[in-house]
Parts: C-alpha cells; structure tokens; sequence
C-alpha cells in the first residue's frame, strides 16, 4: 500500500513538522495586539479586522491603527453603525480606501446577521472585502477550521522548505498546496501563526536563521547551503509615472483649503488638496485652470512622490495666502483637525512638504 498520497511529499513528515513548529511556537511566539493570549478564545472580530488592516502593512505599521479601531467600536456592531467618514478617517495614512469600504461593508453585514462571522472559509470569503487569504486565516485563527492562510511570511517559509527553484509568481499554486497538506486538523490556527512568526522572526528574506529554525532539519533550502535563494524573485516590470498639482492655500489662522474625493474610485472619499487630475502628461502651462482660488500661487521647490499598487504618481505643490471664504465644494481644514480629517497618505506628505517649504509667517 502507498501510504505517502501527498503528490508533494510534505504528508509523510507533517505531524513531525506540525509538532516541532507548535513547540517553537508556544515558547517564542509574537506578542501581537491582536493575538488571543495563550488559553483564550480568539475573537473573530479581531482576526478579521487585524487581518484586514494588515493587508499589505506590516504588523508595527497595523498596530496603532488596531488598538484605535477597538478602542473607538468595540464590537462590530459598534463598527457597522460608524460614519463611512469615520472608518475612513481611522484608515487614513494606511492606502488603499477601498479596504475601508469594504470593512464597512463587512461590518454591516455581519452586524446584520447578529454580529457573528460564518466560520466556514466559503461563507467567509462571501463578505465584501474577504479574499481567500482572509478566509482562511479567520477559519483557522478564528474557528480553529483546517485551513491554510498563505501570506507573505508563510509564502517564503514554505518555498524554502521545499527549495522551489521557481520565481515566486509561478510557484503560487504548489506553494498553496504545500501549504494545505501540512495545515494540520488540530491548532490549525496556531500553526498558521507560527509560520507567520517564523517567516517574520527567523525566514526572513535577507540572512534567515536557520540554526534556531525548528524547520532546519526538513529544509530543503538550508540544505542547498543558499536559502536567500529561494524563492527566486519574479522579474518586476517599473510602474508606470503619473504627475499632478496640489494647491495648498492657506489662511492666517493656518487652516488650509480642502475638499473630499469622490466616493468610488481611487482613494475614495478621503480627504485632499485641491489639484489637478493625475495623468501620465502632467501638468502644462495652463496649471493655474486648476487652482481652486485666484492666488499668488507659487511653486514650491521639489515634489512629492507616492508609489500606488498600478502607478508611481510625482505631485507638484503651488502654495498661496488666501483669506477669502472657501469657495463651494471646499472647506477650511484647521491644524487642530488635521491629524483626524482622512486625508490620504499622499496628502498628507503635500501638506507637510507644503508647510515646510512655505513656512507660515508669525503674524506682525
Ligand atoms: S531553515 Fe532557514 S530557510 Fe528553512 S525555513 Fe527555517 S529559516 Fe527558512
């Protein structure tokens, strides 16, 4: 009889490694805000919505983001019944809006269902703004399901298991089953978690430590002497540019004139400077068409770049006095307010550019 069924080869050693990894883990895990201490229930709203926050963020980027979200809604009812404005102001500085929308939608939906999450990744990743990943990860973290969450962290971890000589693109599917057949029936979560924490802590992508690995004696990486190596990196094409103004008009008082972004589309109803459309010409001669005010406007020295997920976009900032009323579709943003307005995290670089190269004169 064929008792090795795994077309991997991983199923054979799982309880090995399972075992290992959850020993490792009960004694050097991270410490995370999110994370149920050792003995406690997980909470489902807080695997999901740290989950969703650490999408594309690192875990000490999500941290403060988390401890202010369950601070201000503590459950997600509290959540469901915020202002769109509100969620997106807390996301604020994070990126990617639509994620906000989506957690609000998500909060909705389950605030409508009683407050509980399904506990089946299926039923999961029916909610707005839950992908397979986020699935899997509350159906393991969260419920204990078998289910195998394949992250950055754990992505890594695994292609250097099995030492895949593939660029990292091509490798997604074996790594996902690779990571399947090793997710076991028991602790699941855990042991989603640990493989988050040795890719964070030990696999890292640079100078991996293997020697405190519980994964070094079945790793076909270490074995090849170069783990770095693995796995090979895709090869990046550079992103497209994409070049605008933002006008910074500011009153005596130091307040700014401000405007809200339309509510779909990219970085949706987050709060900006006034400028023009991004678009891959630029701005032309004709700039001024774009100011929200007639103004003394002057170019500021320098730019301001942020590189989105399809394009790298370079902002040029004008600066002018302005002590008139806002004109219709913008209001005064005051420094008290500016820290909470949701203003995007490009924003928020044009006005601290802004206010550093035009400095506000002390009143005579
Ligand atoms: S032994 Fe080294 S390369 Fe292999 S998983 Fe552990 S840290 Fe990564």
């Amino acid at each position: 009889m064929n008792v090795n069924v795994s077309p991997l080869g991983l199923e054979a050693k799982r309880d090995a490694i399972v075992e290992r990894t959850l020993r490792w883990w009960d004694l050097n895990r991270r410490d995370l805000p999110w994370r149920a201490k050792p003995g406690e229930a997980a909470d489902p709203y807080r695997v999901w919505l740290s989950e969703v926050l650490l999408q594309q963020t690192t875990a000490q980027a999500a941290a403060p983001y988390f401890q202010r979200f369950v601070q201000t809604w503590p459950t997600v009812e509290d959540l469901a019944g915020a202002s769109t404005e509100a969620v997106i102001g807390a996301f604020a500085g994070l990126g990617y809006y639509s994620r906000a929308r989506n957690l609000h939608a998500c909060a909705k939906e389950v605030a409508s269902r009683g407050g509980l999450f399904p506990d089946e990744e299926a039923d999961l990743r029916a909610l707005p703004g839950v992908g397979d990943y986020t699935a899997a990860a509350i159906a393991a973290i969260a419920f204990g399901r078998r289910a195998a969450p394949v992250d950055g962290n754990i992505r890594r971890v695994v292609a250097r298991l099995m030492a895949l000589d593939l660029p990292v693109a091509e490798a997604q599917a074996r790594i996902r089953a690779a990571a399947t057949e090793l997710a076991p029936g028991r602790r699941a979560g855990d042991f989603a978690q640990a493989l988050m924490d040795i890719g964070a802590m030990l696999c890292r992508p640079k100078n991996p430590a293997c020697a405190a690995c519980p994964l070094g004696g079945d790793c076909a990486a270490r074995r090849s002497g170069a783990p770095e190596a693995f796995p090979r990196p895709s090869a990046g094409r550079p992103k497209p540019t994409r070049a605008g103004t933002a006008f910074f008009a500011r009153r005596a008082d130091g307040a700014f004139l401000a405007r809200r972004r339309p509510p779909h589309g990219l970085l949706a109803s987050t709060v900006e400077l006034p400028g023009s459309a991004w678009t891959s010409a630029g701005p032309g001669e004709d700039w001024r068409l774009d100011a929200p005010v007639p103004a003394g406007w002057r170019r500021l020295p320098g730019g301001v770049e942020q590189a989105f997920t399809h394009f790298v976009l370079t902002l040029t900032v004008f600066a002018a006095r302005f002590d008139g009323p806002a004109p219709a579709g913008f209001f005064w943003l005051t420094s008290e307010l500016v820290g909470h307005a949701g203003l995007s995290s490009v924003m928020r670089k044009a006005v601290a550019h802004a206010a550093k190269a035009a400095p506000r004169r002390s009143p005579s």
